[in-house]
């Protein structure tokens, strides 16, 4: 029998890895405080015998773990809503908690799957976003809890593989979306959804000008599974995202027309310090070496993500 480990596996991402993994016969042990995550995003899972659910912080302490064959560390909050409320834990668990998982990796000669982040490439000045890119990151400013905590994540895991010989790799999500997607954690995917359908405005930060490529969140568990179980992935980083690059605006306008009348007003507010300006990932290495591209269009992805908010609201 495989064994995964997902850390943060009661929240958006890892809820939706644990039900890929479960369904291809993995016995699956989810870690996770339930910061930013929800046990409803598991209560499905709770009953089945290949399922284990352990409430901890990994910024702690490590409960004892079974021997695993793969270690997914997706725990952190993803929003800035988020990150920002919870900012001193989110670097602690980019940190010492993904230092601890790595430590039981090289124990255990379990693979290694770190999820960082677009943000690492902060506010980009080369478009798209190869590997390769440095990024161009404030260090100094109300995003930096996130995107400095996810890059000493990378040097972490970096040191890890050269040091200690760990069979690590690293992925790097830009925005994903999907059913699950906590409504009250301020993406914009929840926000315009959930206002178009209740009839508030729907709020643009800023000019609306900026960019956001938007994944659908199976396609991104086909990458992560192919990211850790592929061979000669090893020491690598990968972009996973979809490269469809829409404005702020012209999302705006989509969510519209698939839930709401055109009556839904839309309202401006200032944008958000530091907010990138352009992203959309190059994912050629993906391509190439995991064999990995997303099939689920923009317009696909987000009836699916609407049908799943108009159960709840
Ligand atoms: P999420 O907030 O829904 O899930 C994160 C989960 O981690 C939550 O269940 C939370 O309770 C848990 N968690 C946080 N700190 C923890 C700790 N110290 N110990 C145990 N559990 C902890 O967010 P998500 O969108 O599912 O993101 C998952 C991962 O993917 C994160 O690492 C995030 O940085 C990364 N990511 C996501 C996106 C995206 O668009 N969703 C984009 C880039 C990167
Ligand atoms: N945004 C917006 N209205 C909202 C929420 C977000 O216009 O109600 C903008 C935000 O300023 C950013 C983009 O949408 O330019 C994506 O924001 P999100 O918080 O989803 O993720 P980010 O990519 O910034 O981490």
């Amino acid at each position: 029998m495989i064994r995964s480990i997902v850390t943060g596996g009661a929240g958006f991402v890892g809820s939706h890895l644990s039900d890929f993994l479960i369904a291809r016969g993995h016995q699956v042990t989810c870690l996770d405080n339930l910061i930013t995550g929800k046990k409803e995003n598991i209560a499905h899972l709770l009953s089945n015998k290949n399922f284990k659910f352990i409430k901890t912080d990994v910024s702690r302490t490590l409960p004892i773990l079974p021997k695993a064959q793969y270690v997914f560390h997706l725990a952190s909050p993803a929003s800035p809503v988020g990150y920002q409320t919870y900012s001193i834990e989110t670097i602690l668990t980019n940190s010492i908690g993904t230092q601890r998982l790595l430590d039981y990796c090289r124990k255990s000669k379990a693979k290694f799957l770190f999820a960082s982040t677009s943000e690492v490439y902060g506010d980009p000045k080369v478009h798209p976003q190869k590997e390769s890119y440095w990024g161009n990151v404030n260090s100094f400013g109300p995003r930096s809890c996130y995107d400095e905590s996810k890059r000493l994540g990378e040097a972490l895991v970096y040191e890890y593989i050269h040091k200690f010989k760990v069979d690590g790799r690293l992925v790097r999500i830009f925005n994903t979306y999907g059913p699950r997607l906590n409504e009250e954690d301020g993406r914009v995917v929840s926000n315009f959804i959930t206002q178009a359908l209740t009839g508030k405005a729907v709020t643009i930060y800023g000019s609306g000008t900026q960019t956001r490529s938007f994944c659908y969140v199976s396609d991104l568990v086909d990458g992560l599974w192919r990211a850790i179980s592929k061979s000669a992935t090893r020491g690598n980083v990968f972009n996973l995202g979809n490269p469809a690059e829409t404005t702020i605006r012209q999302f705006a306008a989509n969510v519209l027309k698939l839930c709401a009348g055109p009556n839904v007003k839309i309202v401006r507010k200032p944008l958000p310090q530091d907010d990138p300006i352009r992203r959309k990932p190059d994912i050629s290495k993906a391509k190439k070496t995991l064999g990995w591209s997303p099939r689920v269009s923009l317009n696909e992805g987000l009836g699916l993500t609407i049908d799943w908010y108009r159960g709840r609201i």
